[in-house]
């Protein structure tokens, strides 16, 4: 039971950092703070586990009509 325990941290690299998605899209596109993805532009926070997610927000009227106009 205990080697179990000691493997922990160990759990496959299925979790991804809100602040690795972060250094996949271009520069002041998306930032991370305590742990969160956050859209720089909308300010709003993203499901950063689902990439799916952010592009979709990306290309969601919203977030298109805030980039032209905070311009
Ligand atoms: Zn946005």
């Amino acid at each position: 039971m205990d080697k179990f325990l000691t493997k922990k941290g160990h759990l496959r690299a299925v979790k991804i950092k809100a602040a690795d998605r972060v250094r996949k899209y271009l520069e002041g596109t998306l930032h991370a703070d305590d742990g969160l993805l956050f859209c720089s532009t909308c300010n709003v926070v993203i499901n950063h586990l689902r990439k799916h997610k952010i592009d979709k927000h990306l290309e969601s009227s919203y977030h298109t009509l805030k980039a032209k106009t905070s311009v």
